[in-house]
């Protein structure tokens, strides 16, 4: 896998692809620096190197060119964090980008206008890559956020640097983690999946029931579970449709012999709101009327001594409606557990989605061992998905 590690920038023009797609407020300040902070080890190690940045990104979903959706908005905050003044050009290919990156020096860093103001981004148009590969001598792809996409910038323009291709540090980073998990990590393996619905989590389990040893399953997919097996879940969240496939995944789980954790108790509420009655029951006796969206003490405990005792753990969805403070203690308590198990020398990953807004939102960011930045990529990648914009580093 080549890295950053592999070459020396030099006088060199770095071409990287970033995931600069931040949040804007109403003024065009940016909100959440967090992408452009993950950018920053890459960059520096290129103008260290003696080496200039040719930045790209998307931001937003443009129609054509809008400059609500400009990159130019960002420059200040770029140049805040990589302490290195930005030079910015209005478009991404053609003369004037080509004109801005021939008169760039070593330690300088260019940033290019919204790659989406061209359509032919999203369509992966080999002439508009090639038009993108004349702006560097090296192509370095750190956005992993984007790497699940054949885009023009994330893809295709690869081919057009056969040998001067490489992983920023922060998709290697991202690839390293999953392989943590997937391939290399040492046992017991545990998966935490949670969230709304089983059907958008199949395909994940498929992949991975071969990969771990332990899978504890909580949210609304619990209920379909339940539900398979017998239990009473009232007006809990459900997927009729699915029962059978939920007993599927149980047969096949212990076909694996892979250890299923399903909740015991549940929190449940008279209504789908924060300001509902609750009550603490049975995760197979829930009355009519009622609905599980959380789960129960006895669930935190007995999940937090599997996570105690895993060595790789991977947290994909909230155990319950977290989102509604009445309903965030089975989420907030399964990332103490993780925090805790992680400080004991477990490797623990959170990815994908609603799991990382809830690591966020607790603050558990920092005591875990990776939270990923990409949704979509993550959630393929544990699909067991190749994702294009690695494949194309790779080739
Ligand atoms: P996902 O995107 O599939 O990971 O689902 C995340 C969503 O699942 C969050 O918005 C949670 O509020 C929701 N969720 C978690 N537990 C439950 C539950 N018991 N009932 C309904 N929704 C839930």
């Amino acid at each position: 896998m080549k890295t950053l590690n592999d070459f020396n920038f030099e006088n060199k023009k770095a071409v990287i692809r970033v995931d600069f797609n931040v949040p804007l407020n109403d003024d065009f300040q940016v909100t959440d620096t967090t992408r452009i902070q993950s950018a920053k080890p890459t960059i520096i190690k290129v103008l260290e190197d003696g080496g200039s940045c040719v930045l790209m990104s998307h931001l937003g979903r443009p129609k054509g060119v809008q400059d609500e959706f400009s990159l130019r908005h960002i420059v200040d905050t770029v140049e805040d964090i990589t302490g290195v003044e930005v030079k910015f050009v209005a478009n991404c290919v053609g003369q004037e980008a080509e004109e801005a990156v021939a008169n760039l020096e070593p330690g300088q860093i260019l940033l290019l206008e919204n790659l989406r103001f061209h359509e032919e981004e999203e369509k992966g148009d080999k002439s508009f890559a090639e038009q993108l590969s004349k702006l560097g001598d090296i192509y370095v792809n750190d956005a992993f956020g984007t790497a699940h996409r054949a885009h023009a910038s994330t893809t295709v323009v690869a081919e057009f640097f056969p040998y001067n291709k490489c992983f920023g540090y922060l998709l290697a980073k991202e690839i390293e983690s999953i392989n943590k998990v997937m391939e290399t990590g040492d046992k017991p393996v545990l998966a935490i999946l949670g969230g709304a619905k089983v059907s958008s989590k199949i395909t994940i389990i498929d992949n991975i029931l071969d990969k771990i040893d332990h899978l504890i399953i909580g949210g609304g997919m619990t209920f379909t579970f339940i539900k398979a097996q017998g239990g009473k879940i009232g007006n809990s969240l459900v997927e009729d449709d699915k029962l059978n496939l939920a007993l599927e995944i149980l047969d096949k789980a212990k076909s694996k012999n892979v250890q299923v954790h399903l909740p015991v108790d549940v929190i449940i509420a008279d209504a789908f709101s924060n300001d509902a009655h609750t009550n603490t029951v049975a995760v197979n006796e829930i009355p009519d009327g009622w609905m599980g969206l959380d789960v129960g003490p006895n669930t935190e405990a007995k999940f937090a001594q599997v996570v105690n005792e895993s060595k790789t753990i991977l947290w994909n969805g909230p155990l319950g409606v977290f989102e509604m403070e009445n309903f965030a203690k089975g989420t907030i308590a399964l990332g103490y557990a993780i925090a805790e198990s992680t400080k004991n020398g477990a490797f623990s990953l959170v990815g994908g989605g609603d799991s990382v807004a809830a690591v966020k939102q607790f603050g558990f960011e920092n005591k875990v061992s990776y939270v990923s930045t990409g949704g979509g990529a993550m959630l393929e990648s544990l699909e067991g998905k190749t994702l294009p914009g690695i494949a194309a580093i790779l080739e």
